[in-house]
Order: structure tokens, then C-alpha cells, then sequence
């Protein structure tokens, strides 16, 4: 008999491997009830009327959490699965299984942060605590060489500091034995229609076919490093418009935690020491870096990067008629033909290559001169591997009200097609596509 009975509340972080909460639980020797919730709030409009999450991620998200349940069916228990608000949800859970403490992975951007006041708040009136610990970056905000207030909001410079001056530390080990509460009724896992979202069949030229979940994570890791060994090129590969192994193709999984960054890395180093170490091996943990530099630059400038201001307070200008210009950019109808390529794909498969990504959010910023704010909650609605860190980072520094010490970055689609498309084949391919 454990010592006591906590909620374990599973958010973006659908795995057991690496994992502090379930590590938590068992060193404190306490009984655990996994709980996910599928909140409304991430399936409902945008202030500008795209939903806030599409059927791409949608169904990433409903793999993962049923890999995560098979999972915990292995070891004897289950994630008991809820469709509705949190703070009502888990209040009434803490009652019925007799619980005395709710842990979390803490979160860095507005409606993740809020999610949690609000079950804290409800808690806090039933006396019952809620924990929340760090686990989703590479490096531990606690062992980065400066507070958060005080962290570079130069890349470079950041990156420079924490590999001279703080480690990685080593996974937290799977518990080797889970005391779970017997679960009454575990909940249905809800289809996409449940969410109000409408199935599209994704394009099999997709260069993320694969399903969400832990599994099928950790054996895209296997493939990536060991089987394959496109690591060994990732450097020279990894700004190709298309193909599945020109880079790491892990985003969806890092974004769901279906998979540690802290995994990663040490996969890499183990690859390192008992293969080969060159340029690529190294690049992969340093773009690894850059998705803990926005996620650190969140916490320090929190709602700030979802303005059209963004953190530098100063925003491009705007002519007329960008709703106009921006509909073309959303549906392909651009007078180019590389953007137009790039947004087919996007909207067929969910996903976009990094240089895809870049093309396109410089085109319209600078080229339509449209509120930057607009395509990054289009990108939200449709990417696989939507982060609010990564992806409105990644929109603000490219709007020039980010984090780029550059005045301003301009990705010339005509200068890109030549050097990344020299034959149009990406391009025809999806232009003709009907
Ligand atoms: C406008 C724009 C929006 C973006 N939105 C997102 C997003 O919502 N979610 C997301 O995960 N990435 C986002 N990115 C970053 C990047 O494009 C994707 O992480 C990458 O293309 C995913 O493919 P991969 O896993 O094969 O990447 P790899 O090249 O294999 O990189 C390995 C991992 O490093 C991280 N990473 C790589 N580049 C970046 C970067 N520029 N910023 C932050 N992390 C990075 C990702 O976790 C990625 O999985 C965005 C980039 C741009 C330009």
C-alpha cells in the first residue's frame, strides 16, 4: 500500500520514459492515477476565427494519447481520458479516487499557464495541492548560468554560455514498479469529430507519415541515429524541402512530449562515442537548443511574443487589403509559385520543412505585408508540431520583432527556388496537385 494517492495530470508530455512526475511519484512510494484531458479551450477559434488546433495535430494527439494508455496497460494500470475543462475535471477525479496531490509539467505561454491557475485555484478549495515540476528543455532552467530575467536574448550568445557553463543531466530512470489506483472508469478516447474537427485525408507524399505516441517516437530516434545514419548528414540535409529523412523529423513528438529532448541527446552522445562524431551529430543538439532558447525567452517575455509588437515593440507597417493577400497566402494562390507549393503542403500534410516554414513567413511579412500575428495562427491551426515557444518565436524573429539581432531577414523566394529547387520538381509537384 502506497503512502499516498496523487493525480498525475499528463499534458504535453505522453510518454514514461524520462519523466519526473511518474519518477516523483514512485520515489515518494505513492499510488498514481494518470489523467489526460482533452480541454475545449485548445479546440475552439482564434482570434482571428482559424481553429486552434487542426485535424493533423488533432490526430497526432488522439495516437499519443492512446499509445500512452496501451502503455500504462502494460504495467498494469491505465490513463483514465477526459474531454472537458480541467479545473471542473479533475477536482471532481481528486474526490472519487480519494487523492491527496495533483502534479504537472510546468508550461511557458498563456493558456497552458492559465489551464493550471484555474485547477489550481479549484484545488486549492478542496486543500489539495498542486505540484508542478520542470521537464520539458534540454537544459534544467535550474543549472542555466544566469535567472531567467537575465538570459541573453541573443541565440548565440545564450547557446555560447550554457554549453561552456552548465550540463545536460541524465534521464530520470523508469520506476521499477508503479502502484496505480484501481480506475472505475477509464473514459473514452474522443475521434475527431467529438472535437468538432473534420477529417482530411493527409497527402501520402507527406514527409511526416508516421503516427504519434512514444512508440512510434522512440523508433523513429532508432531510425534516424542507428539504422539509418542520416544523422551523419543532417547538417548538409537539413534544409531540403522534402524527403523523410533529410532531418530529424522528431518535432510532433518533442512538442507532445512523446519523446525527451534529454532522450535525444543522450542517443546522440551514445551514437557519438560508439560510432562517429562530426559536424551533423552536433547540429542536431544545437537546433535542439534553440527550441529550449525560445521556450526560456517565453518565461522571460511571456504574452509579449503573441502581439504584433512582439518583445521589441515595434512593429512593420501595413498597406490595405491584407485580409485580400492574406487569404492568397492560406490558399495557395499567391503569384508564386514556390509559396504557393509550400502552402499546399502545409495544408495537406500538416507539415512544412524548416526552410518551407522560413520561405513562407518572409513572403507574407515582408513581400504581402501582412500582421505576422495572422500566419502564425495559421501555422498553428495546421502544424503537426504546433509549440507556442517554437512557433511564435520563430514568427516574431522573423518579423523582425524577436529575437534576431538582424534589423531585418528576408527569405527572396526567387533566390531560394534557384538554390533549393533548381528544377522545380518540388514545385511542379505540388502545384499540380488538384
Ligand atoms: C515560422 C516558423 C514556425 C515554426 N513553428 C514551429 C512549431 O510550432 N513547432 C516546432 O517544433 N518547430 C517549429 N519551427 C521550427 C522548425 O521548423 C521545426 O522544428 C522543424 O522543421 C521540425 O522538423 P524536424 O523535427 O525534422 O527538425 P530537425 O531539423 O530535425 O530539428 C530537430 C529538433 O530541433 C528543434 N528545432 C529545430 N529548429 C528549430 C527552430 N527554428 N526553433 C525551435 N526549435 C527548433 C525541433 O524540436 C526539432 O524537432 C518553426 C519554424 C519557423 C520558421
Amino acid at each position: 500500500m502506497g503512502k499516498g494517492r496523487v493525480l498525475v495530470w499528463f499534458r504535453n508530455d505522453l510518454r514514461l520514459h524520462d519523466h519526473v512526475l511518474l519518477h516523483e511519484a514512485a520515489k515518494k512510494n505513492k499510488e498514481i492515477l494518470p489523467v489526460f484531458c482533452f480541454n475545449p479551450l485548445f479546440y475552439g477559434k482564434s482570434p482571428i476565427n482559424t481553429n486552434r488546433t487542426g485535424p493533423f495535430r488533432a490526430k497526432f494527439i488522439i495516437e499519443s494519447v492512446k499509445d500512452l494508455r496501451e502503455g500504462f496497460k502494460k504495467l498494469g494500470g491505465t490513463l483514465i481520458v477526459c474531454h472537458g475543462n480541467p479545473e471542473k475535471i479533475l477536482p471532481e477525479l481528486v474526490q472519487t479516487y480519494a487523492i491527496d496531490e495533483v502534479i504537472v509539467h510546468q508550461e511557458v505561454a498563456y493558456d497552458e499557464n492559465r489551464e493550471m491557475d484555474l485547477v489550481e485555484r479549484e484545488l486549492w478549495k478542496k486543500k489539495i495541492p498542486l505540484t508542478s515540476y520542470i521537464g520539458h528543455t534540454l537544459y534544467h532552467k535550474q543549472d542555466l548560468p544566469f535567472p531567467i530575467k537575465d538570459i541573453p536574448d541573443t541565440f548565440t550568445i545564450f547557446r555560447k554560455k550554457i554549453e561552456k557553463e552548465s550540463a545536460i543531466r541524465a534521464e530520470y530512470p523508469m520506476p521499477e514498479n508503479f502502484a496505480f489506483i484501481p480506475v472505475i472508469d477509464e473514459g473514452k478516447i474522443p475521434g475527431l469529430k467529438e472535437l468538432g474537427i473534420s477529417n482530411i485525408r493527409k497527402n501520402p507524399a507527406s514527409c511526416m507519415p508516421f503516427e504519434g505516441g512514444e512508440k512510434v517516437a522512440l523508433s523513429r530516434l532508432n531510425h534516424y541515429i542507428w539504422e539509418t545514419e542520416s544523422i551523419l548528414s543532417y547538417k548538409d540535409t537539413r534544409n531540403a524541402l522534402t524527403g523523410v529523412n533529410f532531418s530529424s523529423g522528431l518535432s510532433p513528438y518533442l512538442s507532445l512530449g512523446c519523446i525527451s529532448p534529454r532522450r535525444v541527446y543522450h542517443e546522440i552522445k551514445k551514437f557519438e562515442n560508439e560510432n562517429y562524431s562530426n559536424d551533423s551529430t552536433y547540429w542536431l543538439i544545437f537546433e535542439l537548443l534553440w527550441r529550449d532558447f525560445f521556450r526560456f525567452m517565453f518565461k522571460k517575455h511571456g504574452n509579449r511574443y503573441f502581439v504584433k509588437s512582439g518583445i521589441r515593440n515595434a512593429a512593420p507597417i501595413y498597406f490595405e487589403g491584407e485580409e485580400q493577400r492574406f487569404e492568397s497566402w492560406k490558399n495557395a494562390t499567391t503569384p508564386n509559385r514556390l509559396i504557393n507549393a509550400f502552402m499546399k503542403e502545409l495544408k495537406t500534410t500538416g507539415y512544412l520543412s524548416n526552410r518551407g516554414r522560413q520561405i513562407v513567413a518572409s513572403y507574407l511579412i515582408h513581400d504581402l505585408k501582412v500582421n505576422w500575428t495572422w500566419g502564425a495562427w495559421y501555422f498553428e491551426e495546421f502544424l503537426v508540431d504546433y509549440s507556442p515557444a517554437s512557433n511564435w518565436g520563430n514568427w516574431a524573429y522573423l518579423a523582425g520583432v524577436g529575437n534576431d539581432p538582424k534589423e531585418i531577414r528576408i527569405f527572396n523566394p526567387e533566390i531560394q527556388a534557384r538554390k533549393f529547387d533548381p528544377q522545380n520538381k518540388y514545385s511542379d509537384f505540388w502545384n499540380n496537385l488538384v
